[in-house]
């Protein structure tokens, strides 16, 4: 039995896939016909301020390392490949969704990052979010609040329009929605064998980021999971009943899911679950839409996901265990992004919770070029073997 027998290519990779490039081709139109979109990049972006507005936000992380050339013209090196890939679709114009925002949204998480915004301000309007570096001291969350307004009170300016109380309740619970369905989904591997293959699970989440109507996407996310349920009770498993139960967490897996997620199913395991920054972790938490200040409540659920770029940060260790155990996981795979300091100091602390919950555990520090998957190939199926 050949890899591909055993682990085909999920059943919904093509078409999730697809509706990324229709995004890519439907932008355009999207634009002409009037439509406001703004570029964000981190998990912390009040999302519900900017769908209040009436925009569509698209995540623009760069996920590939085709433009990291262009960006190393600029940018050093020795940097984040999500931060470079990122600038270099900005600067060879190759992202239709960064070249039609209206204006990209970004904060102050690393210093990479925060400093690409200034150079990536030369060639776009931006607006950069202060987020504060703990949630500690008292004044931090009304920072954070502070924030928050000063974005709705820029894109209420951009588009000459005012955002009312109404309109961010009415975000949030959409948000909320979408929140749940993806929950819903991450639920799905709970079960053992899990329902779907953790590859179908990452790029459906990954497609996401690029829909432009929230409840459009939500629906789907309803039906997939439905679906998915309704055949697993009907005796289909997508699975193989011996993979061994992979928890990934670590840097964002979008630019890696193949490089490491792929990896993980072509060599024995499975991912049940997916701990990076837009993963269950962060989903499972909603915003309270019935909250008296709507805007306060959007803030407060922003500043509580669990980002390495935050100190102190226990909550995140605390909130992988609990994951480990109700995923059931064998093993626990962190992988770092080349050059992102945070995740990779804070994964000393990782491997003490993860080990001292008494699972195997092992970090991968890695970049979006080809150059290693040998070696990680080779490494991940030692990993697994151990199980
Ligand atoms: S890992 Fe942290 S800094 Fe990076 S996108 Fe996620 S929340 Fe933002
Ligand atoms: S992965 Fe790390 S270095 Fe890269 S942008 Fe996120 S926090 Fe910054």
């Amino acid at each position: 039995m050949t890899d591909h027998d055993r682990y085909p290519l999920p059943r919904t990779f093509e078409e999730f896939n697809e509706q990324r490039r229709a995004s890519f081709v439907r932008v355009k139109d999207f634009k002409q016909a009037g439509g406001r979109l703004v570029g964000y990049l981190c998990s912390y972006t009040p999302l519900e301020v900017i769908d209040a507005a009436g925009a569509s936000g698209v995540a623009l992380c760069g996920t590939s390392d085709e433009v990291i050339p262009t960006a190393e013209l600029t940018l050093p090196a020795n940097l984040c490949p999500l931060i470079k890939s990122t600038f270099g679709f900005a600067s060879s114009e190759k992202c239709p969704f960064t070249y039609f925002s209206d204006i990209i949204v970004g904060e102050t998480t690393c210093d990479g990052k925060k400093k690409m915004y200034e150079l990536l301000g030369e060639l776009k309007p931006t607006h950069i979010l202060h987020l504060p570096q703990g949630r500690d001291r008292v004044w931090e969350r009304d920072a954070w609040y502070g924030e928050v307004r000063l974005l709705k009170e820029r894109l209420e300016e951009l588009y000459d329009i005012v955002i009312t109380d109404d309109d961010l309740r009415a975000a949030a619970r959409r948000r909320n929605r979408m929140r749940r369905a993806m929950c819903e989904l991450y639920d799905l591997q709970t079960s053992a064998p899990p329902a779907m293959s953790g590859v179908e699970l990452m790029s459906t989440m990954f497609a996401a980021t690029f829909s432009f109507d929230v409840e459009e996407f939500t629906g789907k996310l309803e039906a997939l999971a439905a679906k998915r349920r309704q055949e697993f009770e009907a005796g289909e498993r997508p699975v193989p009943a011996d993979a061994k139960r992979i928890l990934v967490t670590g840097c964002p897996i979008g630019g890696v899911i193949n490089k490491i997620g792929r990896t993980v199913e072509r060599m024995g395991g499975v991912v049940v679950c997916v701990d990076d920054c837009s993963g269950e972790r962060t989903q499972a938490s909603l915003v309270d839409e019935d909250a008296d200040d709507i805007l306060r409540a959007i803030a407060d659920r922003y500043l509580d996901i669990n980002c390495s770029v935050m100190t102190p940060n226990a909550a995140r260790m605390d909130n992988t265990l609990a994951m480990v155990e109700k995923y059931r996981v064998d093993g626990v795979i962190e992988s770092v992004l080349t050059a992102c300091h945070t995740f990779n100091v804070e994964s000393t602390l990782m491997e003490r919770a993860v080990e001292g919950a008494g699972i195997p555990y092992m970090k991968v520090e890695t970049d979006y070029s080809a150059g290693d998957q040998g070696q990680i190939d080779t490494r991940v199926a030692a990993f697994i073997e151990t199980l």
